[in-house]
């Protein structure tokens, strides 16, 4: 038995993982073919945030297992397979509620990990990227990473939802924590932009927790953050895109040097 449990959170960290790898590595690409020279200088960096995110993919997967082999194997949580087993129109209310639920568990952590000694202790390593790229979405302190990693394990034992319902939890989730780090907003501008995008989180507003520190502490929604004063608005990327100007050209200006040319930009 332990043996099983053992397999099974070995094979949620790989998944945790390799769905990392994947999708940070389609917006790192996509970032090259958008913003051509936005991580230019920050490779040790990118190191480093590969490094941690893999680090959590192994937490994250613990867990998950241990759930997820309960689930098959001795009938825990009140996750569904047969779409029927509720009414329809609690599938995308049963989404919506795990993303409250996440969302403002996720917003009374952040804030409690920027009190200096938690923040000191373990948030430092996800703020040690600035800017942060499509890589950063997993690079976080273990002690952070465990925070993140039981919530969603947790909710499936008191909220009823759809297998599938729950995959679209997860995939939501993956593509938000990329797409809140690359550095340009990849999404239409009504999302962040205007009376829905004053309630929603994309990467104009968690770039802005980057680089101020204070305030924007949300996942997917503004709503903790305006309800508690901690709401800074959205940024916009000229700073980052100014900065990643001045590192190409430090960066390629040794080149470029050395070829006797002169920069382009
Ligand atoms: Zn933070
Ligand atoms: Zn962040």
């Amino acid at each position: 038995m332990l043996l099983a449990i053992l397999a099974a959170t070995l094979v949620m960290s790989l998944i945790v993982g390799v769905r990392y790898l994947i999708v940070s590595g389609a917006f790192a690409a996509a970032t090259r073919v958008k913003h051509p020279g936005l991580y230019d200088g920050l490779t040790p960096q990118i190191r480093r945030e590969i490094g941690w995110s893999l680090a959590s993919a192994v937490i994250y997967g613990v867990p998950a297992g241990v759930v997820a082999w309960g689930w098959q194997n001795l009938g825990w949580t009140r996750i569904y397979t047969d779409l029927q087993s509720y009414p329809l129109w609690y599938a995308p209310v049963s989404v919506l509620l795990y993303l409250i639920a996440h969302d403002t568990w996720f917003y009374w952590t952040h804030r409690w990990m920027h009190t200096p000694r938690a923040f000191k202790l373990a948030h430092a390593v996800h703020h040690d990227s600035r800017p942060p790229t499509a890589w950063a979405a997993m690079a976080f302190h273990p002690i952070e990473a465990i925070t993140g990693a039981v919530i969603i394990p947790l909710l499936v034992f008191l909220i009823p939802i759809n297998i599938g319902c729950l995959g679209l939890v997860l995939a939501i989730m993956t593509v938000m924590g990329v797409t809140n780090h690359m550095g340009w907003e990849v999404f239409p501008r009504f999302m962040w932009n205007g009376p829905l995008g004053a309630w929603l989180i994309t990467a104009s507003h968690h770039q802005r927790h980057h680089d101020l520190y204070r305030g924007n502490y949300g996942l997917y929604f503004r709503f903790w953050d305006r309800l508690c004063g901690t709401d800074k608005g959205v940024g916009d990327f000229v700073k980052a895109h100014a900065q990643a100007r001045v590192r190409r050209r430090r960066v390629g200006g040794g080149v470029a040097g050395a070829a006797g040319g002169g920069g382009n930009e």
